[in-house]
């Protein structure tokens, strides 16, 4: 599988550099989902505004984002279809990870929509109501995560 390993650092200073104000709007959404108690039609989907920098880092050296799931190559053009945000652990279910970009990959619509969907098979107990990330490492997700620099799966 390949990877695309980003320190968290990084990924919040490249949105910070092209989006200023996304992080302080994505606590504003958090807290509207934290009300709700679930991800609901009233939080905004602002992780579409960081597509372009998930193009860039899933690039490879031809310039070519690929689907993180299935790498079959997606297009840059703004008005495709082909790629998505999508929520590695499902904002369905972990709705208090829906604006944590470090939950975030770019797949294909096909993967999105028709395969992974709400899926996030773990081994033991799925932790659904937190955002420590010692708590959900914890978690034995049985999907590979190719932008965690962390995923113990992709380490030689
Ligand atoms: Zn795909």
């Amino acid at each position: 599988m390949i990877s695309y390993p980003i320190a968290t650092d990084d990924l919040n200073n490249r949105i910070r550099l092209r989006h200023p104000s996304w992080h302080q709007r994505a606590e504003k959404e958090l807290e509207q989902c934290i009300t709700d108690g679930h991800f609901s039609e009233r939080c905004k989907p602002i992780w579409n505004k960081l597509k372009n920098i998930f193009e860039t880092i899933q690039s490879g050296h031809n310039g070519r984002p690929k689907c993180v799931y299935c790498e079959s190559y997606l297009s840059k053009e703004k008005r495709s279809a082909h790629g998505h945000i999508d929520h590695f652990r499902p904002k369905s279910l972990y709705y208090h990870l829906s604006y944590n970009p470090r939950n975030y990959v770019l797949a294909c619509t096909i993967c999105n929509a028709s395969y992974k969907r709400n899926h996030f098979p773990i081994e033991g107990t799925q932790n659904l109501n937190t955002m420590s990330e010692d708590e959900l490492e914890s978690e034995k997700p049985l999907l590979i995560h190719p932008l965690d620099p962390n995923e113990p799966n992709l380490q030689v």
